[in-house]
C-alpha cells in the first residue's frame, strides 16, 4: 500500500523513469570516458575517379569498457544535449590533427586531407575559429589539409556569423564541406554566399540512384549545382560499382563508401 501511495504521486511512468536514468548513466559514463580517452577515430577513405586515396573522413567511436565499440549515433545526440560535445569535439579535432601531422611525414600520405565532422554547438562557440587554429598549431598539422564538415541547418542558423568564422579559417587554408547535402533546408540563395569548397551528396540519394529516378535526378542536380558554383562534389555511401559508374558518368569526381573502404583504424587505410 505504501509503494502504491508513492506511485500515485509520481507523474512519470516507469518506462520514462527508466529511460531518464539510463540517459544520466550514459552521461556519467561519457564524462568519464572523455577523461579516460576512451574515444577514438576510425577513418574512411575518400577516393578520386581513378580510385586513388585523397584523404579520409574521421568518424568517432567510443571504446566503452563494458559495451565495446559504440557507434556515434548512440552517443552524439546525448553529447549534444549535455554540452559534452564541446570537450569531445576538441578531442576529435586533436586526434585528427595528430593523424594529419603523422601522414605528413610519409611520402605516399603527405597530401592526404582529413575531414572532421563539426556539430552545431561546437561551431556556435564564439572562439571556435581560434580553437581550431590552436589545435592545428599544437599538433603541427597543415591547415590546408584539414576539412571541416558542416550541415545546412548549422550554417543557416546565423549566416553572417558562419561566413565570418569560415573566412577566418579559410584564409589559413582550412576547407569546408557541406555534409548531407539535399537533406536540409536547401536554401540555395544562401549557398552561393557561403565560402564552401565542397558539397557532399547524402547517402540517402546514392543508395537508390540506379533504381529511383527521383534520387538519380537529385544526385545529378547536386553535381551540376556544385560545379556551377565552382565546388567539388563527393558522393557518400557508394556501395556498388554501378553507383560509382553512374555518378562518375554524371560528373562526380570524388567518392566515399564501403565500395572503397569501411571506416577503420588509420593503420588499415
Ligand atoms: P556522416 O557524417 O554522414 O558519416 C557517414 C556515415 O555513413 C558514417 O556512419 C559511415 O560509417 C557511414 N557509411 C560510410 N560509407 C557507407 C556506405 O557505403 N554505406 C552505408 N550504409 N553507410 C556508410 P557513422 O560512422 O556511424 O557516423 C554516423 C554519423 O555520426 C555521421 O554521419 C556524423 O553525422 C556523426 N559523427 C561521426 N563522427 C563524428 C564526430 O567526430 N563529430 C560529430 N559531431 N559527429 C560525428
Ligand atoms: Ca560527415
Ligand atoms: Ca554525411
Ligand atoms: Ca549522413
Amino acid at each position: 500500500a505504501k509503494a502504491q501511495g508513492r506511485n500515485t504521486l509520481c507523474f512519470f511512468d516507469p518506462a520514462m523513469q527508466a529511460a531518464a536514468s539510463a540517459r544520466s548513466a550514459l552521461e556519467g559514463d561519457m564524462r568519464q570516458g572523455i577523461l579516460r580517452n576512451e574515444f577514438l577515430l576510425h577513418y574512411q577513405p575518400v577516393v578520386d575517379e581513378a580510385g586513388k586515396v585523397l584523404g579520409a573522413e574521421a568518424l568517432v567511436r567510443w571504446n566503452h569498457p563494458q559495451r565495446g565499440m559504440v557507434p556515434p549515433g548512440d552517443f552524439i545526440p546525448l553529447a549534444e544535449q549535455t554540452g559534452l560535445i564541446l570537450a569531445l569535439g576538441r578531442q576529435v579535432l586533436t586526434m585528427a590533427c595528430r593523424q594529419l601531422a603523422l601522414w605528413a611525414t610519409a611520402p605516399h600520405t603527405a597530401d592526404w586531407t582529413v575531414a572532421v565532422n563539426v556539430s552545431a554547438q561546437e561551431f556556435r562557440q564564439p572562439g571556435f575559429a581560434d580553437e581550431v587554429l590552436s589545435v592545428l598549431r599544437d599538433c603541427g598539422a597543415d591547415p590546408a589539409h584539414l576539412k571541416l564538415e558542416l550541415t545546412e541547418s548549422l550554417l543557416l542558423h546565423d549566416v553572417e556569423d558562419s561566413i565570418l568564422k569560415m573566412q577566418a579559417l579559410r584564409t589559413l587554408g582550412v576547407g569546408f564541406s557541406l555534409d548531407d547535402f539535399g537533406t536540409g533546408y536547401s536554401s540555395l540563395s544562401y549557398l552561393k554566399r557561403l565560402p564552401l569548397d565542397q558539397l557532399k551528396i547524402d547517402q540517402s540519394f546514392v543508395r537508390d540512384v540506379l533504381t529511383d529516378p527521383n534520387d538519380a535526378t537529385i544526385a545529378c542536380t547536386i553535381i551540376t549545382l556544385a560545379h556551377s558554383l565552382g565546388l567539388d562534389v563527393v558522393a557518400e555511401g557508394v556501395e556498388t560499382e554501378g553507383q560509382r559508374a553512374f555518378l562518375l558518368r554524371n560528373g562526380c569526381q570524388q567518392f566515399q563508401g564501403y565500395l572503397f573502404g569501411r571506416p577503420g583504424p588509420a593503420e588499415l587505410l
